[in-house]
């Protein structure tokens, strides 16, 4: 059968953050199979005889393989015509979203992408920490803290040579480490923000130095998913207006105080 593979960015977990034009391939789809990190809000787009697949983690389940979510794209698809691969964020950064185009275009389907909003762009801006701020950086670094070994990414400490913005996911179980380097490479006083459930309801943002962060998270679990920011630009957020609700806060800087315009 001829058929259509739509790789689809559902956003960093609020379901209003999708893309218009990824809703409307949801519409149409006759399987979708999702992550864990999508919004099952998004599954209400889905017609009613629309198949429904979870492919993620879950507590007390085995989690799939690539190679086995990769064939059971292809397996859907030689039986129906549209098939939906939805992840969270963006399909291409650190989602795997590649293999899968590789994999189904190699067995002849048409695959088309529709990106999505990554949590590394949305975190920071859901606090209104900028990435890149006139006469603060020139840059911003994607890092992720853990590579498939399990052990913390080089990139990291090149990262922290450099004087980039420095954006890092899969990062919370190598947080103590992360932050040894970089007070080594750079200094103790540098800020850093964690940001946690990111665009969700339960979303919190703990913020503070390298050094103040290595004693609040003594005292303070980080919940995942979550993304670290480190560099300068922490700091312009405590000068932004509010815009919405603000976030609660642990340590570091008073974001409430400072969204509602208090000093
Ligand atoms: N493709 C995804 C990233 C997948 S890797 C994207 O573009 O966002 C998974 C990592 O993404 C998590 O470990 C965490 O660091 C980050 N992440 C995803 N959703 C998040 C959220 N809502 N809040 C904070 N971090 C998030």
């Amino acid at each position: 059968m001829d058929s259509t593979l739509y790789i689809i960015g559902a956003g960093p977990g609020d379901p209003e953050l999708i893309t218009l034009k990824g809703v409307k391939a949801l519409m149409k789809a006759e399987v979708i199979l999702y992550d864990a990190l999508v919004a099952e809000q998004l599954l209400a787009y889905a017609k009613p005889d629309c198949k429904l697949v979870f492919v993620g983690k879950r507590k007390g389940r085995k989690e799939l393989s690539q190679n086995e979510i990769n064939d059971l794209i292809v397996f859907y698809a030689s039986r129906v015509s549209c098939v939906v691969r939805l992840k969270g964020g963006d399909p291409f950064v650190f989602g795997r979203g590649h293999e899968e185009l590789e994999y189904s275009a190699r067995r002849g389907m048409h695959v088309e992408v529709i990106p999505g909003i990554s949590s590394a762009l949305a975190a920071p801006a859901s606090v209104n920490i900028p990435l890149t701020k006139r006469g603060v950086n020139e840059s911003f670094w994607v890092v992720t803290g853990t590579v498939s070994s399990g052990a913390i990414s080089n990139d990291i400490a090149l990262a922290a040579e450099s004087r980039a913005t420095v954006i890092i996911l899969m990062g919370v179980s190598k947080l103590k480490e992360i932050l040894s380097v970089f007070i080594t490479a750079r200094s103790p006083f540098e800020p850093v923000a964690i940001i946690e459930h990111a665009t969700l309801p339960t979303q919190r943002v703990i913020s503070g130095t390298l050094y103040s962060m290595h004693e609040q998270i003594q005292q303070e679990k980080t919940r995942t998913p979550a993304v670290i920011v480190i560099g300068k630009v922490v700091d312009e957020a405590v000068n932004a207006l509010p815009t919405k609700a603000p976030p609660l806060c642990v340590g570091g800087i008073n974001w409430q105080r400072s969204m509602s315009g208090e000093q």
